[in-house]
């Protein structure tokens, strides 16, 4: 049933996304277990995302993998996607070289839509935003940060759905900060944690 709803999503999004854009890299939809209690929501597939197919594939993947370590959870009980589903990337004038690049407000807004139905297909009970643009998407405001929310959950409404949101850094942010990593490994414990919480919340719901 989700995996269905899904499926028309992604084609109806590539069918726009065809129309405006002649040459749009290809899409990189959500990937992951559709019933999952949890979303993490990263920024935009990169060159290895958009050559597989799959959100955090590559080293990306690699930094997200020893973070769901540290939860303890499988990766394959997650539904992983992003904000915005095709690659932003600029080209090095001097080089050549395609280099991934923030989206854009425009881009933001233009995937915004999907993601909102995306999440109202999902009904997740918990949202993890992975960085600066998740964070500004799902709460819808474009002043907030990171720096001053991670590790603070709160409920919120994203369109048809409400569920917790934990906000997180991004998983690459603490490679070029490398005085971010206590803070990260904080905030990850803080959600395990929180996970457990809400793992006792919903086998209480499921007995009523
Ligand atoms: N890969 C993704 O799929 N998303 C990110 O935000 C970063 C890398």
């Amino acid at each position: 049933m989700k995996a269905g709803l899904l499926q028309s999503l992604n084609k109806e999004l590539k069918e726009y996304i065809d129309d405006l854009y002649q040459e749009a890299t290809p899409l990189v939809f959500g990937d992951g277990d559709v019933d999952s209690p949890i979303v993490l929501i990263g920024e935009a597939p990169g060159k290895n995302e958009i050559l597989q197919g799959r959100p955090f594939v590559g080293q990306a993947g690699k930094n997200l993998d020893e973070f769901i370590n540290v939860l303890e959870i499988k990766k394959t009980d997650l539904y992983i996607t992003n904000v915005v589903k095709m690659r932003p990337y600029k080209v090095n004038e001097q080089t050549g070289r395609e280099a991934n690049r923030t989206p854009t407000k425009k881009e933001v807004s233009l995937f915004t839509p999907y993601l909102r139905r995306e999440l109202e297909i999902i009904k997740p009970l918990m949202v993890v935003t992975l960085g600066n643009t998740a964070l500004k998407c799902i709460t819808q405001d474009e002043n907030t940060s990171i720096g001053n929310f991670h590790g603070n959950p709160s409920e919120v409404r994203f369109g048809g759905v409400v569920f917790s949101l934990f906000p997180l850094y991004h998983p690459a942010s603490i490679i070029y900060k490398a005085d971010l990593k206590d803070t990260y490994n904080a905030d990850l414990h803080k959600l395990k944690d929180y996970i457990k919480i809400l793992k006792i919340k919903k086998t209480s719901k499921e007995g009523l």
